[in-house]
C-alpha cells in the first residue's frame, strides 16, 4: 500500500511532469481531450484485475457477476447516449481501441481480399480505412488483408467529392464503403453515402471516432439513420477512456447476421479478455454524455472552433473547405511558405500542442503542408470564443516565427536550437490564458 511516489519515484516524477505539461500547455490536438476524475478513477480501479472472455451471461471465466452488470450498464448507456432503441441496434463495448474496432468490423463483414473504399489518408482519412502509401506500400493491416481504393476531396472546395466516389465505386465495386475521417472539418453527407453504397451493393460503415461526442449531443449529423455499422473511439470528443466501440444494426444485412458476426469477430476473432476498467470508465463517460452540460459543452466546442476559424481567416490563412462545421480546423500553410512540421515544432516550444497534417496537394506526410487544430480539450478547460481568438493570434505568431526561421535556416535546420525565439516574450499572453 506504499504510495507510488515512494515505491517508484522515477515513474511518479515522470507522471507528475506529464500532468503539469497537460495542465500548463495549450492542448489543441483534435483527437485529445481531458477525461473527468470519475473516468480516471474507474480506469485505475480493481476492474483491471478481472478476466471475462465472452459476453455478459456467457463467460469463459467464473467470478463475473459484477463485471456482467458493468458491461450491460455500459451497453445500455451507449445506446442511450446516441438515442438508439435496443430493438434496432446492438453494441459491442469490448474493442480495445478505435483501430481494433475497425478491424473487427472488416473481419466480421468481409472476406480476405474483399474491396473497401475509404477517404484517402492525405485528404483526412485514417490509416485503418485501407491506407496504401503513394509508393504502393500496404502499411495498414486493413490494406494488407483487403483491397482498397481511396476516395478524395474535391481540391477546389475541400469537400468530399461524392460524385467521383460514386463513379469510382461503380468501377471498383467495393463490398464496403467507410464514411468518417480524422481530419475533415465538415459534416458528412450520410444519405448520399448510403445511396452510393446501395448503388453498388456495399455495406456502409461510419467511423465517427472524431465526432462521436458531437453526434451524441446532436450538433452534427448522426450516421445512425443511414449506416449498417458505426464504430468509434471513446477518448476524443466523447471524452471517455481510451477504448473503442461498435454499434451494429440488429438485422441480417446482405445475408449476414451483423450481431453474431461482429461479436464473434471481436472475441474470439481478434481479442481475448476485455479490458473491464475501460468498459467501466466508458459506462461512466456515457452517463455524463447524456447530461445537459454535455450538450452545452459540445455546442461550445463548435462555437470555439468557428471563432478560431474565423479569426484565422481574417488573418489571411487558407482553411481547407473555408471553415468548419465541427471541432477541428485544417490550415493549409502552402501560401505562407512554411510547412506544418516547422509550425508544430515552434508551437511545441511555446507549450502549444497541435499537429502537422497533410492537406490536399501534399507530396509528403513527414513534412506536410498544413496543421490540424482542435477545440475539444481547451473547451473542457472552460475556454470560450474570445480565448480561442487569442489562441488563433498565438498560432499566427508561431507561423510567423517559423517563416522567419525558415529564411535563416533553409533545409530542416535545428529548430530546437531556436528555443530562445519562443519564450514568454514572444507569447506574453500564455500565462494569462493558463
Ligand atoms: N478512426 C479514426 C477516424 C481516428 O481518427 C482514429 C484515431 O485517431 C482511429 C480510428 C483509431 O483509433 P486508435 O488510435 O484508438 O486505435
Amino acid at each position: 500500500n506504499t504510495p507510488l511516489e515512494h515505491q517508484d519515484p522515477a515513474l511518479f516524477d515522470l507522471i507528475q511532469r506529464e500532468k503539469l505539461r497537460q495542465r500548463s500547455g495549450l492542448e489543441l490536438i483534435a483527437s485529445e481531450n481531458f477525461t473527468s476524475h470519475g473516468v480516471q478513477e474507474v480506469n485505475g480501479s480493481c476492474l483491471t484485475n478481472k478476466y471475462s472472455e465472452g459476453l455478459p451471461g456467457a463467460r469463459y471465466y467464473g467470478g463475473n457477476e459484477y463485471i456482467d452488470q458493468i458491461e450491460q450498464l455500459c451497453q445500455q448507456r451507449a445506446l442511450g447516449a446516441f438515442r438508439l432503441s435496443d430493438a434496432d441496434w446492438g453494441v459491442n463495448v469490448q474493442p480495445l481501441s478505435g483501430s481494433p474496432a475497425n478491424f473487427a468490423v472488416y473481419t466480421a463483414l468481409l472476406q480476405p481480399h474483399d474491396r473497401v473504399m475509404g477517404l484517402a489518408l492525405a485528404h483526412g482519412g485514417h490509416l485503418t480505412h485501407g491506407h496504401v502509401t503513394p509508393s504502393g506500400v500496404r502499411i495498414s493491416a486493413t490494406s494488407v488483408y483487403f483491397e482498397s481504393m481511396p476516395y478524395y476531396l474535391d481540391e477546389s472546395t475541400g469537400l468530399i467529392n461524392y460524385d467521383q466516389l460514386e463513379r469510382d465505386a461503380k468501377l471498383f465495386r467495393p463490398k464496403m464503403i467507410i464514411a468518417g475521417a480524422s481530419a475533415y472539418p465538415r459534416d458528412i453527407d450520410y444519405p448520399r453515402m448510403r445511396q452510393i453504397a446501395d448503388s453498388v451493393g456495399a455495406f456502409l460503415m461510419a467511423d465517427m471516432a472524431h465526432v462521436s461526442g458531437l453526434v451524441a449531443a446532436g450538433v452534427v449529423s448522426s450516421p445512425f439513420d443511414h449506416c449498417d455499422v458505426v464504430t468509434s473511439t471513446t477518448h476524443k470528443s466523447l471524452r471517455g477512456p481510451r477504448a473503442g466501440i461498435i454499434f451494429y444494426k440488429k438485422d441480417t444485412v446482405r445475408g449476414l447476421d451483423l450481431e453474431k458476426s461482429i461479436n464473434s469477430a471481436v472475441f474470439p476473432g481478434l481479442q481475448g479478455g476485455p479490458h473491464n476498467h475501460q468498459i467501466g470508465a466508458l459506462a461512466f463517460a456515457l452517463k455524463q454524455a447524456q447530461l445537459p452540460e454535455f450538450k452545452s459543452y459540445q455546442e461550445q466546442v463548435v462555437r470555439n472552433s468557428r471563432a478560431m476559424a474565423s479569426r484565422l481567416s481574417d488573418l489571411g490563412y487558407d482553411l481547407v473547405s473555408g471553415g468548419t462545421d465541427n471541432h477541428l480546423i485544417l490550415v493549409d500553410l502552402k501560401s505562407n511558405g512554411v510547412d506544418g512540421a516547422r509550425v508544430e515544432t515552434i508551437l511545441d516550444l511555446a507549450s502549444i500542442t497541435l499537429n502537422k497534417n497533410s492537406v490536399p496537394g501534399d507530396r509528403s506526410a513527414i513534412v506536410p503542408g498544413g496543421i490540424r487544430i482542435g477545440a475539444p480539450a481547451l473547451t473542457t478547460r472552460g475556454f470560450v470564443e474570445e480565448d480561442f481568438v487569442k489562441v488563433a493570434d498565438m498560432i499566427d505568431r508561431g507561423v510567423k516565427i517559423a517563416v522567419d526561421l525558415k529564411a535563416r535556416t533553409p533545409g530542416d535546420g535545428k529548430l530546437r536550437a531556436f528555443k530562445a525565439f519562443v519564450t514568454s516574450e514572444s507569447f506574453p499572453e500564455i500565462d494569462e490564458l493558463r
